[in-house]
């Protein structure tokens, strides 16, 4: 049995924690929220989770929301017309399998539970220094799964894996009810807006029960940045209706009946997409592993940040159960974090070529999607295994090998 504390108790320190547990190790986790006041609080992602990311969820049996959480089918993908008579691409892809977006102020709180009854010690507080130092002296190992939190500063910016040095979006999430259903299948409705950014919208189980999650990603100083002005719950619905009336009307048109999930189902703010060294020096030479949005931060246009958490606690978890008894040692560190990598370069690599203006060559493998549906479901699965994307997805010639096959075919 390995002494074990992660820092952070989201979607990847929670995963990885009730693992442990699972194995029989003792796990501490330390969490600066209790699970009441993360369910009373305001919505922290969209989190849309893909069927290799569930599956991670489902061989723990922690995939509680299977029979609730409304299934999302496929991806859909549009452009408006710059004259706004319509859409100048526009296709959908079914996903070979589902996947689910359970809003965190759900999940979060009941694995906080299971967390509990298998055993694990759920501390409530802010860790700091200070509690790293103590926490690496009693226990095998110390992993900091904090997300977005201060303490993940502590591990050094690669600036090597790091394509941005700042926020290449503004973000915000509306959750609501009462959206007119996508016709012929669920889906994520993609919807990119040349110059202006890209809205997204799903169907998600909140703490209310379902409900359809928008998300705003707005060029920094252009159109859809435009939150800062937004004060009230009311406003920030009246804000996410007004830029859809304004640049995709098929969208609007969804949206005559909705009403806010409830009062903390908004969401406003950025950040830079940033990946960091993944194994950190306390003062006293001691050294913790970072896991999760901690040490591999991306912007969420393509989804992707709590299901590379997943990924990644799931390769941790394998690392540490075939590591027995033998010391975590700063080597066994960052052949984790690179194991994890091999998977999740690709994954950063595609989301940063997303925030860029897309290149001809992609917008002719969009644009071929509307006619090639093997296309559009192959572009519709790549978001649950990104690797797939590559070379032709950001590679001119080999796009256009590929599409060449794909006619001859
Ligand atoms: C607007 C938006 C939309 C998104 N949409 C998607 C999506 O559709 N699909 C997708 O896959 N991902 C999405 N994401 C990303 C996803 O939410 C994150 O990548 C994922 O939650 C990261 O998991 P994590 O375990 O690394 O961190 P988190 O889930 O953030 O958990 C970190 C935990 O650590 C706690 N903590 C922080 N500091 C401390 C400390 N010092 N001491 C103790 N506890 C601490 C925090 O309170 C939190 O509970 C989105 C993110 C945003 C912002």
């Amino acid at each position: 049995m390995r002494k074990i504390t992660i820092i952070g108790g989201g979607q990847s320190g929670l995963q990885l924690g009730i693992g442990l547990l699972q194995a029989g190790h003792q796990v501490r986790i330390v969490q600066n929220r209790d699970a009441a006041d993360i369910a009373s609080g305001r919505v922290l992602s969209s989190q849309c989770m893909f069927d290799q990311a569930v599956q991670n969820e489902r061989d723990l049996g922690i995939d509680f929301w299977a029979d609730t959480c409304p299934p999302v089918e496929g991806i859909a993908f549009a452009v408006p017309a710059p004259d706004g008579s319509g859409k100048v691409i526009d296709w959908a892809g079914r996903l070979d399998r589902p996947a689910y977006s359970v809003d965190q102020r759900v999940k979060v709180p009941r694995w906080m539970a299971e967390f509990t009854r298998l055993g694990g010690q759920m501390v409530i507080a802010d860790a700091g220094i200070a509690e790293l130092e103590h926490y690496t002296r009693s226990d095998d190992l110390v992993i900091v799964a904090s997300g977005k939190g201060e303490i993940g500063k502590l591990f050094a910016r690669d600036a090597a894996k790091s394509a941005y040095d700042k926020p290449m979006r503004a973000l915000a999430l509306t959750y609501v009810t009462g959206m007119e259903p996508r016709a012929e299948h669920s889906a994520v409705n993609f919807n990119l807006i040349p110059g202006v950014g890209e809205y997204f919208v799903f169907p998600a189980l909140t703490t209310s029960g379902p409900c359809e999650i928008m998300v705003f990603e707005g060029i920094p100083g252009g159109p859809m940045d435009c939150w800062a002005e937004v004060k009230t719950p009311e406003q920030h619905l009246a804000m996410s209706k007004r830029i859809l009336d304004t640049y995709l009307p098929w969208e609007a048109e969804r949206c005559r009946n909705i009403a806010l999930s409830d009062d903390n189902g908004i969401l406003a703010g950025r950040f830079a997409p940033t990946v960091r060294h993944p194994v950190a020096t306390l003062p006293s030479g001691r050294k913790v592993l970072g896991l999760g949005d901690a040490v591999c931060l991306n912007d969420p246009i393509t989804g992707q940040g709590s299901n590379n958490a997943s990924k990644a606690a799931a390769i941790y978890l394998r690392r540490i159960l075939a590591h027995g008894d033998r010391t975590f040692d700063e080597a066994w560190m960052q052949g984790t974090f690179d194991a994890y990598w091999d998977y999740a370069q690709w994954v950063v690599g595609w989301t940063n070529m997303m925030l860029l203006p897309p290149p001809p060559f992609i917008l002719n493998i969009m644009g071929t999607a509307c006619i090639e549906p093997r296309l559009a479901r192959r572009i519709a699965n790549g978001f649950n295994d990104p690797r797939d994307f590559f070379p032709w997805f950001a590679d001119p010639a080999a796009a256009e090998a590929y599409l060449d096959d794909l006619k001859a075919a």
